[in-house]
């Protein structure tokens, strides 16, 4: 009598011992800083830039993908990031500006990934700037970074974050007002200086559903060794990403650095992020990749959350 009582729920108990660990839920907050102040639309941000000039935030908006918890023990566990209006297919947009001031974007802001991850003891974060080319929606296999904008999911419906189907997107679109302008080449002043970071040198043809191939990739890794999402936020230092450009000058080529491997505005940018423009040394096959394994970022950091 009594093991027929048992039995109906055997099957259960197996059941339960052969599924996934449990999975809790996890946040992981984001900060826009120049140096050790916040950067927001309308105020002024100082000392930026080999000039150390004054300037307003424009637009702040980047691409963040595989996305992992790093263990105790080194092992790196994906986070599933949950599906929303800021993240598909394995993706998420975080945006920084509001529409307000200098700022021309969306109203909307999101300085937040959410997802899952198994529990576990986790010390790290690991995530890498920029769209794939391929993700996953619902386990079928999606085009992500050369896809048609105006039919793909957001966050990848933006036309602003976006070049050419070839192209691909934006992944970091940064632009500031300076204060004093920009001058051109030309003598003739210009509002604002444009970074906008995407993939380069991509060939075939997407809408015939070829499959793209892009010299210079431009995706960044960013590795935090010591990182605890619940006290901690991820900082992108503006102050240290144009640590070696001047924003009062264009030197030719796109307004400021859209990178183009033969824009003069361009190495001081790529020198901080740690991404080679061309390959060094020639046949290195490093081009548009980062030099080291992401753990050397001078432009991100981890730090208490404010
Ligand atoms: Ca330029």
């Amino acid at each position: 009598m009594r093991l027929l009582k048992l039995m109906p729920i055997l099957p259960l108990a197996l059941a339960a011992c052969v599924s996934s660990p449990p999975e809790r839920p996890v946040g992981i907050s984001f900060g826009l800083m120049a140096a050790d102040k916040p950067v927001a639309c309308g105020e002024a941000i100082l000392g930026l830039g080999t000039a150390g000039s004054s300037a307003k935030l424009s637009d702040a908006r980047f691409y963040v993908h595989d996305v992992e918890l790093i263990g105790r023990d080194g092992k790196r566990v994906p986070v599933t990031l949950s599906r929303n209006d800021w993240q598909y297919g394995g993706v998420a947009l975080l945006d920084f500006e509001n529409g307000t001031g200098a700022c021309r974007g969306t109203p909307g802001t999101n300085t937040k990934l959410t997802g899952l991850v198994p529990e576990g003891d986790y010390r790290g974060l690991a995530f890498v700037i920029g769209v794939p080319v391929t993700g996953h929606d619902e386990g079928k296999a999606v085009r992500l970074n050369h896809s048609n904008p105006t039919a793909t999911p957001a966050p990848l419906d933006l036309v602003a974050m976006g070049w050419t189907w070839l192209a691909g997107r934006k992944f970091v679109k940064i632009e500031l007002d300076p204060e004093k302008g920009v001058s051109k080449q030309s003598g003739r002043p210009a509002p604002t200086w444009n970074f906008h970071l995407g993939s380069t040198g991509c060939s075939g043809d997407p809408v015939k559903g070829e499959a793209i191939a892009c010299t210079n990739p431009n995706r960044i890794p960013v590795v935090l060794s010591n990182f605890n999402s619940d006290t901690q936020q991820v900082v992108l230092d503006l102050k240290q990403l144009f640590a070696n450009t001047d924003i009062e000058k264009d030197g030719g080529m796109a307004l400021g650095c859209m990178s183009g491997v033969d824009d003069p505005d361009c190495p001081g940018i790529f020198g901080q992020i740690g991404l080679n423009m061309k390959e060094t040394p020639s046949g290195a096959g490093n081009a548009g990749r980062i030099n080291g394994d992401g753990t050397n970022s001078r432009i991100f950091r981890a730090e208490t959350k404010r």
